[in-house]
Parts: structure tokens; C-alpha cells; sequence
């Protein structure tokens, strides 16, 4: 590739003092791209930008690219930095390369003969579908129209006037902030005094009227003529584009999307081509597979005589690709070339636009094609299957919270064939949702703030309604194609989403969407599959995920590759045999206090608490042994041959107590003791701190027989269970620790128990329990290097571990948690994501403290941290066993563990499963 370097005047920094700018005055602030020069690469996205770096790139590897230049997203920054000032020597920088185009188009900006006519264009590192400003046929004036007109020859006048409304239009909505309803006005007029309906039924002298009255439209808002010089429309279009990065939906997708710290857009400066210059001409938006499911077939829409934005506005419904050959063979078949072309360059699908101008194909935009869960999982296996990549390659290609989209329940067949389907769209989004209808954005926010689940249902959507779409649980259209806005932002999301169900027609403003002579409003309820694109009336039962084909093939190498092993969090042997089957190796976290609820055992949990002695006690606790036992066998089972951690009651006692008085007296009654006494020992277990109070182990240090029943019904289980040829497997987990001397304690009486019960059961197999304990109190991880020597495992709580070391209540942080977000004195929530600075530092020292003493100590996590990414990373890196997360995040957890171990951050033992 030829890289050539700029040789532009040398820059001077901005002149105000007072606003200096953030690029050095050396910093190269365009980079041009075309066949006689390319300056920058693929690469470079974070200085050009997604589609500039890309663009440079197809225009060195010789595809069909129209001239241009890229002004670097440094350039935004500056721009930013002096208080919204474009750099000094920017425009000086765009007059040369403009001089550049007008050369090698053998064109010239805003000449009466043969003008030069450029796209401007935003585009940041990160692709924001249609969140920033474009702006079209740039350069045309009143003098350059009589050029444009004589270039296109015969039948060429019409389009001339209609590109300069299509600029006066858009430069006067998006440059200067004119309503775009103003300009609707002036055709309508213009419409009807043709008497046509149709934009496209408008004749040539109606067109030349309509730039004239979007002149005067403009003349009065703006309270300026339009501009007649080609660079004040340049230089005034370029800012525009930097001011679009900071507009209200801009910043909301990148809130939603979680961008942070990107300096800016770049703009990319581009030579005009015609997508609508007559019948040989259109434009169109491919994938080079299918985004949705991911199947290797070139994916992909046009529109004939259309620019650009008519195909990704969804205003018209656009041809599949597959339709093109009928049309012009010649260009599908350059098109497929093209498709191989990119994908043995990038090794990766890729969204590329295009424009066919007079039978001439264009290439306009490729980039990283986003795409489903389900499509990322098998465009990364089919890749490795092709030789296109490799196995790690392929691992690293899946964003892991995307694997929930295959973990979603689905619309199984066979409740489908009970359902009325009322219409069929195309399948933009694959998922199954149902909720009620609403028909505009802010409907959505509303009610799904409120806590109902809607469906947005929307003719077409436009980046203004990214809120709503977010809100919904799925989003329907009417119009539009599968590259349509909507599509392309709920694949993105991974929302499940129907684009051109054109059976449907929608009124929003009566909200209200018939079909079939059938009318719905926002009561009713519709089931959509976004894998199929039925619309369903009513509620449609969902069936469970599970792990297989492709799926199953990428999981597997999760296992080759990672050394953090996963456990799961689960109470049942339901979850377990679950999380099992996506590839869980144990339990980390039984919490033992759900089994206190179910039917008779509440009751024999309170008459435990409300016992006045120790005898009393026991017979309560009597009562409840074999109904742990029973649990402990089925969670056993489950996990057969793989550990199963037990953590002993934790919650305060209050929590199964009641607090109103009718239950406070059913309770009496059933107990047959006086309401008196039940309410004195409500009381009496008040605490001012619950969370800090009377839980954990610190239950068991005054009540050790509730500690003698558990590790009994643990320890019988097992026995019962290695008896039937079951492999159980239990640890003994005694949370909340914060001294050695408690759990030394602890674990002396945990010991005694399991010696007792083996003598009991006449048990003379092997039978090694590690006794271990959960490290969530901070002092814990002060003194971990003592608390190693009574202990042959820990297990980070972090949830307790992170409310304790911030001092914030992890059940009230609702309260100022979005004010701490918002004014950026948080960047996540800690409870979902480790403080690893913070909280992250404690976990730390305590592994390293705790090794110091026992080497072998086992260490994991089984805080709600375990199914985060970013959090699983951290733990990889310093070295735990194994993470332990809910059931359905066990895939996730894999595949984070891979990713982490290829980046070499892997465990510090490679101990999986052990
Ligand atoms: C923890 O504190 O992280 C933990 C797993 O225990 P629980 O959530 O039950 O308090
Ligand atoms: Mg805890």
C-alpha cells in the first residue's frame, strides 16, 4: 500500500490562549484516500474512525471507492476543547485535498460546468447506526447547478434540482437547526399545485420551483441566504457533524451501548455518486452472511434509482441482493466478488454499502457487521471450519453477554401451532417476546418504566426512538427491510425484533395497529418470534434453551483453552442439573436458608425460633433434619462426581419470623403458645442493622445445634448417597468469618459432627469433606493469612464483601446509586461489577495472604461478580480456582475464562473441576 504523507503547511496551534486545542501543532488533521494517494489504513480506527480507516483500507486493496478525505477524530476533541472552535489550519488542510478530488475527478467545487459534489459524513471507532449527521450533495450552488445539469445530459435536469432541494433540505435541518416540517410544507404546496401526491410524481419545472421555496424557508429561518460558496457549506457541514457527537440521541446510545471514552467522530469527506440517476442506477446495504442467524450466504437489500439513506430510513421496502441478477448480473456478480474479497482480507463479515451510478458499482462503506448472539456463535465456528481463523481467534470474536441471546426460553413449535399468527415480517432480530403494544417512544419508556412489558410497535423507527426500543422487550414494524434502522439497532442489542411486517397497518397517533380487518390497541398483548417473523396474538409459552450444535462447539473450546474454572450458584437440584448441562463443574453456593420455606418446614424453622431452651430447640431442628437431608441427596445427585459447596444458614433469624399480626397469630395458634410470646420474640430479634447483625456464623456460635443439624443432614446425605454409588461430594462453607477464633470454633464443632455421624452410620469409607469459609467481612481479608490455617477453602462473597468495604446497603443503593452514575463519581454499579480497585484489592491480598499460609487453599467467588465479564477477568488474572455464577451464566463465565486465558490472564493453577 503506498502511504504518502501530507505535505501540508505546518500547523499553528489554535490562537486563543485561553482555548488550547488537543492537537499538536504537527498533528496531521486529514488523511486523504483514492487512487492517487491513501494515507492511513484499516487500523487506525480510533484516529479515522470505523468508516474512515475502512474506507482508506478498501481503497488500497483496490475496490471501487469514490475519492475522499478523512478528518481525524483528534480534530473533533480540539474542536471540543477550545469551547466548539475548529481548529486553525483545518480548512486550509480540506483546500487541498479538496484540490486532491478536484484532480482526480477532474471535477471542480462549485463550478458552473462540471462541479465536484461530496458527501460529508460522521463516523466514530464505534459504529452508532444513524445516531450522527450526514450531509448529501454538498457543492451544488446556483451556479454549480447549471453544471450538474450539463453534466448528466438529457433527462438529467430533474435529478440536478431535486439533489439541490435533497442539500438545501438537509443543510438547513441538520447544519442550521431548521424543522424539517418547514421544508414538508413547501413540497406539499408545490404537490398540490401539480396536483400529484408522490414526491416522485413532481415534475423537472415543480422541482426548480421547490429549491426556490426551500430557499425563502431557509432565507427566514436561518435569516441568511442559503450558502452559494462551496466551502462555507463545507466548513459550516463539518462542525455540524462534531456537534452531532455531542446531540441528545448520540449521547443516549452511547450511554446504552456503554461507549465511554472516545474522543470524538471523525468526518469523512467523500465524492458524491448517484444512486438515483435513473433506472441503471441504485443503492443498497449487504452483509456478507446472514446477521441474524449467521448461515454463510451474501445477505443483502438494494433499491433502484434511491440514495442511500432511503434504504437504512425503512421509508421504502428494499429487494433482497438475490434479486439483483434480474436486474443487472454483471454488477451482482462484482458484488460476490467483492463479498470474497473483504472476507479474506478482514477474515471477518462485513456491512458494506453500495451505490450502482449509471451500471457503475461504488463502494461506500465496510465495516465489522454487528449481528445476533445465535449469528456470532456461528460465523466464529464456521470461520475456524472454513480456515478463515482459529480456534482463539473464533473465542475472542464472541462478546460473552451475548451469549444470553441463546440462553433465551424460545416459541417452541408446538404452542406455536396453537396460536393465531397475524402476520409474518421479516426475522430482523432473532428472540421471542411478549408484551402489550405501545405505539410511540415515549409510551414505551413509560410503561415499561411502570413495570409492564410492551412491544414498541412503529411504522419505522429512527434513531429518536433508541430509548424506546431499549425500554421494549421487542420491537415490531411495518415497513423497512432487514437492514432497516430498527433491525440493525435491535441486532445489535440482541432484542428480538420484526421489520417490514407489511400486513399491519399502524396508526400511532389513535395507537392502534389493524390487520386483517382486526383492530388492537395498547391493552392487547402480541407475541412476536424474531427468529421467524410471526406476529402471534396473545401470550405464547416459551420453552427452555439448550446447549448445542454450534453452541456446543464453541463451549468446548472454551474448556481447552481456559484454567479458571466455573462452578454455579443453585439451591435446587432443578438448577443444578441446568447449570450442569451448560457446563458447570460443581456448586459453589447452596444458600441452605431457601429450603427453610417450602410448606412445613417454615413451621418447624419458627417453632426453632421461638423455642424458650436448648431442648426445645433441638426437637424443632429434629423436624427439619430430614427434609435437608432429602434436599442434600437430590443436589448430590445432580452433581454427581462434582463438588457441591454447603454454605450453613446465613440470613438473620428475623427474616423467618412474620411481622403482621394476622400471620403473627396463625402462628400462635399452630404453635399453640400465646400471640404475647410470638410477638416478644419478634422483637426481641429486631436489629438496628440487620445486615451487620446476628447472622452468618455468628448463629451458629450461639446456637451450635443449628449448626450440628446441618453439617449432620450434610453428612448423612453423603453417606446415603456414596451408599446408592452416587460420587457426593459436599464442602461445608461457614459464612461471614471475620476471626480465626469463630471459625476455629466452627470448624472444631463441623469436625466433631461429621466423626459422629460416620460412627452413627457405621461409615468406614473414604469421606473427605473440606470445611471452608466465604470471605465477605473486610477484617476477613485483613487476617486471611490466619484465617488459611483453619480453613481449607475460601469462597469470596462479594456481595457482602462490597457492602461492607463501600459501607453501602446492597439492598437500599437504588436510592442515590443513579445519582453516583450519573455525575460519574461511580462508572458501574459495584454490586454488579467488582470495584476492583477497591473491593478487587482485598480480594487480592486475601489470595495471596491466604497461599502464604496454605498453598493449597482453594479459592473462588460466589458473589452475583461471578457472571460478570469484567469481573470474571479480574478473578482470572488473580489467580481463583473457579468462579461460581447463576445457572445461565455458566456459559458466559467459559467463555470470559478462555478469552482471559488466551490474552494470558489465566489462573494462576489450572485446577478445573478439581
Ligand atoms: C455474598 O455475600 O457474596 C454471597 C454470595 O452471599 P449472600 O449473597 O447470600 O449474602
Ligand atoms: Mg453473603
Amino acid at each position: 500500500m503506498a502511504i504518502t504523507v501530507s505535505k501540508g503547511a505546518p500547523r499553528i496551534a489554535h490562537p486563543s490562549a485561553k482555548a488550547p486545542t488537543a492537537v499538536s501543532p504537527t498533528a496531521k488533521m486529514t488523511f486523504s484516500f483514492g487512487r492517487t494517494r491513501t494515507e492511513g489504513d484499516g487500523r487506525q480506527k480510533q484516529l479515522l474512525g470505523g468508516k474512515g480507516a475502512n474506507l482508506a483500507e478498501m481503497s488500497s486493496i483496490g475496490l471501487p471507492v469514490p475519492p475522499g478525505f478523512t478528518i481525524t477524530t483528534e480534530v473533533c476533541k480540539a474542536y471540543y476543547d477550545s469551547g466548539r472552535k475548529l481548529p486553525a489550519g483545518l480548512m486550509h488542510d480540506v483546500r487541498e485535498n479538496i484540490a486532491l478530488l478536484e484532480r482526480e475527478t477532474k471535477k471542480e467545487f462549485g463550478s458552473n460546468r462540471n462541479p465536484l459534489l461530496v458527501s460529508v459524513r460522521s463516523g466514530a471507532s464505534v459504529s452508532m447506526p444513524g445516531m450522527m449527521d450526514t450531509i448529501l450533495n454538498l457543492g451544488l450552488t446556483d451556479a454549480a447547478i447549471a453544471g450538474l445539469i450539463a453534466q448528466t445530459g438529457s433527462g438529467g435536469e430533474r435529478f440536478a434540482w431535486d439533489a439541490y432541494r435533497r442539500l438545501i433540505n438537509m443543510f438547513g435541518d441538520v447544519v442550521m437547526g431548521v424543522d424539517h416540517h418547514h421544508f414538508e410544507e413547501a413540497f406539499d404546496r408545490i404537490k398540490k399545485k401539480h396536483k400529484v401526491d408522490l414526491d416522485t410524481e413532481v415534475p423537472t419545472e415543480g422541482m426548480r420551483d421547490l429549491c426556490e421555496a426551500y430557499k425563502k424557508v431557509y432565507q427566514k429561518h436561518v435569516g441568511r441566504p442559503f450558502p452559494q460558496d462551496p466551502y462555507v457549506q463545507l466548513e459550516r457541514a463539518i462542525e455540524a457533524v462534531f456537534k452531532s457527537w455531542n446531540a441528545d440521541k448520540a449521547i443516549a446510545y452511547r450511554r446504552i451501548a456503554e461507549i465511554t471514552g472516545l474522543p470524538g467522530t471523525a468526518v469523512n469527506v467523500q465524492t458524491m455518486v448517484f444512486g438515483n440517476m435513473g433506472d441503471d442506477s441504485g443503492t443498497g446495504v449487504a452483509f456478507t452472511r446472514n446477521p441474524s442467524t449467521g448461515e454463510n450466504l451474501f445477505y443483502g437489500e438494494f433499491l433502484i434509482n434511491a440514495q442511500g439513506e432511503d434504504v437504512v430510513a425503512g421509508i421504502r421496502t428494499p429487494k433482497p441482493v438475490s434479486e439483483m441478477p434480474k436486474w443487472n448480473k454483471q454488477v451482482h456478480r462484482q458484488l460476490l466478488g467483492i463479498k470474497d474479497t473483504l472476507e479474506s482480507h478482514y477474515r471477518e463479515m462485513q456491512d458494506i454499502e453500495f451505490t450502482i451510478e449509471r451500471g457503475t458499482l461504488y463502494m461506500l462503506q465496510t465495516r465489522t457487521g454487528k449481528r445476533t448472539g445465535v449469528a456470532a456463535v456461528r460465523i466464529a465456528v464456521d470461520m475456524v471450519k472454513e480456515g478463515l481463523i482459529d480456534e482463539k481467534t473464533a473465542l475472542n470474536r464472541v462478546p460473552p453477554n451475548d451469549l444470553t441471546q441463546l440462553l433465551l426460553p424460545s416459541f417452541s413449535e408446538k404452542d406455536k401451532k396453537h396460536a393465531t399468527v397475524l402476520a409474518k415480517g421479516l426475522p430482523a432480530s432473532p428472540g421471542a417476546a411478549t408484551g402489550k403494544l405501545a405505539f410511540t417512544a415515549e409510551e414505551a419508556v413509560m410503561r415499561a418504566q411502570a413495570g409492564e412489558k410492551v412491544i414498541l410497535v412503529r411504522k419505522e423507527t429512527s434513531p429518536e426512538d433508541v430509548d424506546g426500543m431499549h425500554h421494549a422487550v421487542g420491537i415490531l414494524t411495518s415497513t423497512g427491510g432487514m437492514t432497516s434502522h430498527a433491525a440493525v439497532v435491535a441486532r445489535g442489542w440482541g432484542k428480538c425484533c420484526i421489520a417490514g411486517a407489511g400486513a399491519l397497518h399502524i396508526d400511532a397517533k389513535a395507537k392502534k395497529v389493524s390487520v386483517n380487518g382486526k383492530t388492537y390497541s395498547t391493552k392487547d398483548v402480541f407475541s412476536i418470534d424474531g427468529s421467524t417473523g410471526e406476529v402471534m396474538l396473545g401470550e405464547v409459552p416459551r420453552s427452555e434453551p439448550t446447549l448445542s450444535g454450534d453452541f456446543a462447539t464453541l463451549m468446548k473450546w472454551t474448556d481447552k483453552y481456559r484454567k479458571l474454572g466455573v462452578r454455579t450458584n443453585a439451591d435446587t437440584p432443578v438448577d443444578a442439573k441446568r447449570a450442569r448441562e451448560f457446563g458447570a463443574e460443581g456448586i459453589g453456593l447452596t444458600r441452605t436458608e431457601h429450603m427453610f420455606f417450602e410448606g412445613e418446614r417454615i413451621k418447624a424453622m419458627r417453632e426453632m425460633i421461638l423455642a424458650e431452651d436448648e431442648a426445645a430447640r433441638r426437637k424443632a431442628l429434629a423436624k427439619l433434619l430430614p427434609y435437608q437431608r432429602k434436599d442434600f441427596i437430590g443436589i448430590f445427585t445432580a452433581m454427581k462426581g462434582f463438588p457441591v459447596t454447603v454454605r450453613l444458614i446465613d440470613p438473620p433469624l428475623h427474616e423467618f419470623v412474620p411481622h403482621e399480626m394476622k400471620s403473627q397469630k396463625e402462628i400462635a395458634e399452630e404453635l399453640g403458645v400465646p400471640l404475647k410470646t410470638v410477638q416478644q420474640r419478634v422483637a426481641q430479634l429486631h436489629e438496628m442493622n440487620p445486615m451487620l447483625g446476628h447472622r452468618g456464623c455468628r448463629l451458629c456460635v450461639t446456637y451450635p445445634e443449628i449448626l450440628e443439624m446441618q453439617v449432620r443432614a450434610i453428612v448423612e446425605a453423603a453417606i446415603a448417597s456414596r451408599k446408592k454409588k452416587i460420587d457426593a461430594r459436599p464442602e461445608i462453607m461457614i459464612p461471614l468469618a471475620g476471626t480465626r477464633a469463630e471459625l476455629a470454633m466452627l470448624r472444631t464443632l463441623t469436625e466433631q459432627v461429621i466423626e459422629q455421624v460416620k460412627k452413627d452410620r457405621k461409615w468406614t469409607g473414604e469421606l473427605n469433606i473440606p470445611i471452608g469459609t466465604m470471605i465477605e467481612v473486610p477484617r476477613a481479608a485483613l487476617v486471611a493469612d490466619e484465617i488459611a490455617e483453619v480453613a481449607d477453602f475460601f469462597s469470596f462473597g462479594t456481595n457482602d464483601l462490597t457492602q461492607m468495604t463501600f459501607g453501602f446497603s446492597r439492598d437500599d443503593i437504588n436510592s442515590f446509586l443513579p445519582d453516583y452514575l450519573s455525575k460519574g463519581i461511580l462508572e458501574k454499579d459495584p454490586f454488579q461489577s467488582l470495584d476492583q480497585k477497591g473491593v478487587g484489592m482485598l480480594v487480592e491480598m486475601s489470595c495471596r495472604k491466604g497461599r502464604a499460609t496454605s498453598p493449597k487453599l482453594k479459592l473462588g467467588i460466589c458473589g452475583e461478580h461471578g457472571g460478570d465479564p469484567a469481573s470474571i477477568r479480574f478473578f482470572a488474572k488473580v489467580g481463583l480456582d473457579y468462579v461460581s455464577c447463576s445457572p445461565f451464566r455458566v456459559p458466559i463465565a467459559r467463555l470470559v475464562a478462555a478469552q482471559a486465558a488466551i490474552a494470558g490472564e489465566g489462573g494462576a493453577r489450572g485446577t478445573i473441576g478439581e
